[in-house]
């Protein structure tokens, strides 16, 4: 469904994404993990179109996206929840939500916003409050809501767990992980290995613009190396 070939990306004169290399199969969780500054965020916000490419190719569902602009990519079936949730806290639950479906005006947003209060019973109690008024949790499920909205095929996530207490962390992997249900399919990026790794298929180790380990998330989790420097272990 996606694939990068060579991807390199820089701020000015800093290059931090050095010729990355990984694919998702349709149906797929996959998890890129790696420590805080690995260029995991800058890898998504190459996806979503929204960080320069300098070099390298991204193809999804068979065709070239590296030109196409940040707007056009959710017409592809490509969404983004991103950093720092980035919600409009000022706005309603509801409202962040039909902004997730801006490019739908038909009647099936009112039945898919149904669905993401079905899959998040606390957003639907909440839908007319300011959505700067829910807790973190809270505000990270109205963001893979809101991305939902968009229909994907495929859905980015940049560190959901951040900022989460456990029992919440639990909890969002437990849906990231109930996607595979809906069809869609995920690119998860974490500092959480173990989290991540553990509901993903397969998973990419960055580190510092370079994927120094791939293999299915079992593997992974396995592989002393791993262990040692990702997982605490
Ligand atoms: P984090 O978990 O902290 O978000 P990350 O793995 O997502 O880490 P990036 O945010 O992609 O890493 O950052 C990769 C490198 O690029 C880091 O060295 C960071 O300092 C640098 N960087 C990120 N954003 C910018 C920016 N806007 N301008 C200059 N350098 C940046």
């Amino acid at each position: 469904m996606l694939t990068v070939e060579g991807l390199r990306s820089r701020y000015g004169r800093i290059e931090v994404l050095h010729g990355v290399d990984l694919h998702v199969d349709s149906g797929e969780i996959v998890a890129v993990v790696g420590a805080n500054g690995a260029g995991k965020t800058t890898l998504l916000r190459c996806l979503s179109g929204v960080q320069p490419v300098s070099a390298g190719q991204i193809m999804f569902r068979g065709e070239p996206l590296t030109a196409v602009p940040a707007f056009r990519r959710l017409q592809r079936g490509l969404a983004q929840s991103p950093e720092g949730r980035q919600i409009f806290t000022n706005l309603t639950v509801e409202e962040n939500l039909r902004l997730g479906a801006f490019i739908y005006e038909d009647e099936r947003v009112d039945r898919d916003m149904q669905d993401a209060f079905a899959m998040f019973p606390i957003l639907r109690e909440k839908r007319n409050l300011a959505a700067g008024g829910l807790s973190g949790g809270q505000q990270q499920m109205l963001a893979i809501a809101r991305a939902l909205m968009g229909r994907p095929a495929c859905l980015l996530l940049d560190e959901p767990s951040m900022g989460l207490a456990p029992i919440l962390v639990a909890q969002i992997f437990d849906v990231v992980k109930s996607l595979k249900a809906l069809d869609v399919t995920v690119l998860l990026v974490e500092q959480n290995a173990f989290g991540a790794l553990s509901i993903a298929d397969r998973g990419y180790v960055l580190e510092t613009g370079r994927i120094s380990f791939e293999g299915a998330a079992a593997e992974l989790i396995a592989d002393p190396r791993i262990r040692e420097a990702y997982l605490g272990i």
